[in-house]
């Protein structure tokens, strides 16, 4: 299995905007998944901005939310099927092209 986007190719990890999940209250912040044993799912790395990754507790802001409550929302759109159009690609941005694919 791996994470592919059709203008881009093959993809290490795909991103997911808060808004989609936590409407203001996670606007602009880019959740980051990965494929592991098949499986859509959070990054232990998990937020991409300003172009490094960082974790949920090292985030100044993230870290005053309520974790388990949006990390919960956050997983419900990974697992079991994952939502893919909800995706973005981290190259090109585009969400309607990340396709999951057999090896
Ligand atoms: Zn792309």
């Amino acid at each position: 299995m791996k994470l592919f986007c059709e203008d881009c190719g093959e993809l290490d990890y795909i991103l997911l905007d808060g808004y989609t999940i936590g409407d203001r209250v996670l606007e602009g912040v880019m959740f980051v998944f990965i494929l592991k044993k098949g499986n859509v799912v959070l990054a232990d790395k998990c937020v991409f901005y300003d172009n490094k990754f960082t974790t949920w507790k090292q985030d100044s802001y993230l870290r005053t939310l309520n974790d388990k409550y949006w990390l919960k929302q956050i997983k419900s759109v990974s697992s079991p099927d994952p939502e893919i159009d909800l995706f973005q690609c981290p190259i090109c941005n585009d969400s309607d092209i990340i396709t999951i694919k057999e090896k």
